[in-house]
């Protein structure tokens, strides 16, 4: 597995330690050590309770499986450039991914659409026809035009046409989904905040430079 620490792909002997039964099955915990970054990586997990006649109940297959340590996944946090309140979306996210990528995938839609709003200039309509018209001002560099346009496929918009008309609302994704929208949220904040912040300050700088040489300044 990768760690969900660091990221490093490990092999590690797992610890099963059983925790008792309820009404709803067998509860487990498996732990492991990372051997890269040494720490814990724990789940939770059930077994059905299964009738086997005289021999009595048995713990028979796997019903469900929850991270527990780490809680989420380690994504980092947007970088400082991005406003609170689109970055406050983006956090949620990316904390619901491990317990629910579907709700994971419902706040970063609703970010997303958020974002093409006040940053892209879209006239608001459904997310579909925002990244259409994103797409169609040419205004984004063509990976980030490639990836955004993957959204709607991934997530198979024309199926679920409601994930585009209530970007907020919680329904069913599909593999890789909630990730992948992360990810192209993680670019169109570098393209939007982050590299105009940077342009920015190597301006001031060249300004200050030329300033002192009694230059005029640049533009922006
Ligand atoms: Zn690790």
């Amino acid at each position: 597995m990768k760690c969900p620490h660091c990221q490093i792909e490990f092999h590690d002997r797992v610890m099963t330690h059983e925790l008792g039964i309820d009404e709803d099955g067998y509860w487990y915990i498996d732990v492991q050590r990372c051997p890269a970054c040494m720490h814990l990586v724990m789940q939770l997990f059930s077994k059905l309770r299964i009738e086997h006649g005289s021999l009595g109940e048995m713990p028979g297959s796997e019903a469900s499986r929850y991270l527990v340590r780490p809680k989420t996944a380690s994504r980092p946090l947007p970088p400082s450039e991005v406003p609170i309140e689109f970055a406050k979306d983006y956090v949620e996210a990316a904390l619901a991914i491990g317990d629910s990528p579907q709700a994971s995938a419902a706040l970063s839609r609703r970010c997303l659409q958020h974002v093409l709003r006040e940053k892209s200039g879209v006239k608001p309509a459904d997310l579909a026809k925002e990244i259409d018209q994103v797409l169609n001002s040419g205004q984004l560099p063509s990976h980030l035009a490639e990836a955004i346009d993957a959204v709607r496929n991934i997530g198979n918009f024309a199926a679920h046409p409601i994930k585009s008309t209530h970007s907020g609302e919680v329904l069913p994704v599909e593999p890789g989904e909630a990730e992948w929208t992360l990810d192209v949220l993680d670019g169109l904040f570098d393209f939007y905040f982050v590299q105009p912040a940077l342009l920015q300050q190597r301006r001031a700088a060249l300004n200050a430079k030329l300033a002192a040489a009694n230059k005029p300044p640049v533009k922006g």
